[in-house]
């Protein structure tokens, strides 16, 4: 288990990728629907109850939240979608920020997608598959709340999602996560660690 996680610093906010610190390093990216359990999966896996509260504060909820890791490491919180309700304006601007983001942002090396694992694989959800197969970018896929699924349903509700994303080229994984039952922490940590090239060395006797 690496330690590095627990230090977590929040960084800044940025209304647009321009405001974002240097371009310089190494970022992994979560992202989700409004609801789905992004803020809770970030504060379990940095076990920081406070950290992803940041991004929920009024006028950050739009913004690229950024969080340091390691030296040269980076989380960001990227805006929730999947509003029905906001305007139009509202929609494209997400939208832009999240197509600028995703795409131009040359330290991302990874992105996190928080789905609940109740509803998986919405049309927002699609949108964002698109978005890294454009640049193959590595998606690892967490389906949250899996506490409210029975184990067996839980297995089969991974299995589907695995085979409906079987014939995308980019470099998907999937898990079960639970923010409540601290389940699929150190999965998720094993992703990001290779994504982060923090070491796994392990020196023999
Ligand atoms: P966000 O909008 O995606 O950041 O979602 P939040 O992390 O704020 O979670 C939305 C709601 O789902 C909150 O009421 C959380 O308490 C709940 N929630 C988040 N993760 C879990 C989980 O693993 N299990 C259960 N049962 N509820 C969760």
């Amino acid at each position: 288990m690496n330690p590095v996680y627990y230090q977590a610093k929040f960084i800044s906010s940025a209304p647009r990728l321009r405001d974002a610190p240097p371009d310089q390093g190494l970022e992994v990216a979560f992202a989700g629907r409004s609801n789905a359990g992004k803020s809770s999966a970030i504060n379990a896996l940095t076990r920081q109850s406070q950290l992803a509260r940041i991004s929920k504060t009024p006028g950050r909820t739009q913004m690229l939240n950024f969080f340091e890791i390691g030296t040269t490491q980076r989380l960001v919180d990227l805006p929730g979608y999947g509003f029905a309700k906001v305007p139009l304006a509202v929609k494209e601007k997400w939208q832009k920020m999240m197509e600028d983001y995703l795409h131009h942002r040359k330290t991302l090396c990874g992105l996190i997608a928080v789905m609940d694992a109740r509803h998986p694989l919405m049309p927002f959800d699609q949108q964002l598959l698109l978005w890294t197969q454009a640049r193959q970018l590595p998606l690892h896929i967490i389906l949250t709340k899996a506490d409210k699924l029975s184990y067996s349903a839980g297995l089969s509700t991974l299995i589907q999602v695995k085979q409906e994303l079987s014939l995308i080229e980019s470099p998907i994984s999937v898990q079960l996560f639970s923010s409540l039952k601290k389940q699929g922490i150190e999965e998720l940590h094993a992703v990001l660690d290779q994504w982060f090239q923090f070491s796994t060395i392990s020196i023999s006797p």
